[in-house]
């Protein structure tokens, strides 16, 4: 309410948010001040006096007066002291505002932040960044549109070229190879319906798919969308999830294949243990020990073309990396037995072995920076 406040009553200039902790001795309850600063239309004296009250004033005139429901900085105020703290505001008429509070809060205890950042890391798992890179040509004439879609883009790490209208999306199209085109339906100069008709006509770029992004989802305009031949629509404003996945599921197979899982997927971790405090603490530490301790006999074996060595170090190594979650490795090492058992060529299990070792330096760094987050990493 205080940020909304802010944004709503400032219109140059600027809105700063702090948070600190207050320096307290030690018999004292730390302390936690949030203030939010801006430099907007200030507050009269006379509205000063009855900030907070509006409340319990049953004057309706107030709330007319002033706009708004009238009611934020009273259920701000209520909502503070609930927590034991205290708000106030300083202000000055045609200088801006601040209005600040100050929390009693607990410090957590090292459990606490452990458990933490056990739950953290796992919601993080569900959310998979796909390692692709990805060339992206956005057709949208909206600044702010095109900020935002520049800020998730980039944040994949995916390439991309804007343009305003879709007369520079055809020439863009027609100049370089892209993986999706993003096409805003509304455009100055050439709408995004009739620039997606010519570029599905130019034989070379017939099969780029073309991701709609429209305000108006009604059964008509989407009809037009796809009469076009777009292959898929993402409703504004623009979810990053919805963009993310949509644009995925429409790149051709052979970068599909490229989209690699994670490669610890806790999911699979879930379905062996339950004690997350086991998994860190001492799967982890052994797993890395021994999948480095495997690389090198491995290798070794490999060298030698030793099949009986090979066959049974993989075997030896599966069962860690499904404990572990490491999916992908799981998979590639698998294989490896396999293709030892069969006594297939050394040519052949050395191309998977090197899959292997990339993949198994992956998931090494991934699980190192993870246990030292969990305080288990040895040096
Ligand atoms: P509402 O914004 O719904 O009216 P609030 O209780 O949050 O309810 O705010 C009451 C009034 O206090 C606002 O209408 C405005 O006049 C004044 N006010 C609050 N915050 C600010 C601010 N940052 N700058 C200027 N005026 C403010």
């Amino acid at each position: 309410n205080l940020l909304s406040n802010a944004l709503k009553f400032t219109e140059k200039g600027t809105i700063q948010v702090i948070v600190k902790r207050e320096q307290v001795n030690a018999t004292e309850q730390e302390k936690v001040v949030f203030s939010v600063k801006d430099t907007g239309v200030g507050i009269d004296e006379e509205k000063q006096k009855i900030l907070f009250k509006k409340f319990s004033q049953a004057d309706p005139t107030i709330a007319r007066k002033f706009g708004g429901t009238g009611l934020g900085l009273a259920i701000s105020k209520r909502l503070v002291e609930m927590m034991n703290g205290h708000i106030d505001f300083k202000s000055e008429a045609g200088k801006g505002s601040e209005f600040f509070f100050r929390v009693p809060v607990k410090r957590a205890t090292d459990e606490e932040i452990q458990s933490c950042e056990l739950e953290k890391n796992e919601s993080d798992e569900t959310e998979e960044i796909p390692e692709i890179s990805l060339n992206i040509l956005v057709a949208e004439d909206n600044q702010v549109n095109q900020s935002i879609i520049k800020e998730v883009l980039s944040g994949f790490g995916w390439n991309y070229q804007l343009v305003n209208n879709g007369k520079e999306a055809i020439e863009a199209a027609k100049d370089d190879d892209f993986d999706v085109i993003l096409m805003d339906v509304m455009m100055p100069v050439m709408d995004g319906l009739e620039a997606t008709e010519l570029i599905k006509a130019l034989p070379e770029k017939s099969k780029i798919p073309i991701i709609a992004l429209t305000a108006s989802v009604t059964e008509a305009d989407l009809q037009k969308v796809f009469q076009v031949g777009m292959d898929a629509y993402i409703p504004k404003p623009i979810k990053i999830i919805e963009l993310k996945n949509t644009i995925l599921k429409l790149i051709s197979p052979d970068r599909q294949r490229e989209v690699r899982r994670k490669c610890i997927d806790m999911k699979e971790v879930k379905k062996h243990i339950d004690d997350m405090e086991l998994y860190y603490q001492t799967i982890i530490p052994v797993f890395i020990e021994d999948l480095r301790n495997n690389l090198s006999t491995m290798e070794e074996a490999i060298q030698e073309g030793n099949y009986e060595e090979i066959a049974a170090l993989s075997h030896a190594i599966k069962p860690g990396c499904h404990y572990a979650g490491a999916v992908v490795l799981a998979q590639r090492i698998e294989k490896i037995e396999m293709l030892a058992k069969m006594n297939q060529p050394i040519e052949k299990i050395q191309l998977i072995f090197e899959e292997y070792k990339a993949e198994a330096e992956r998931v090494l760094k991934f699980l190192e920076e993870r246990s030292y987050i969990h305080g288990t990493k040895k040096e």
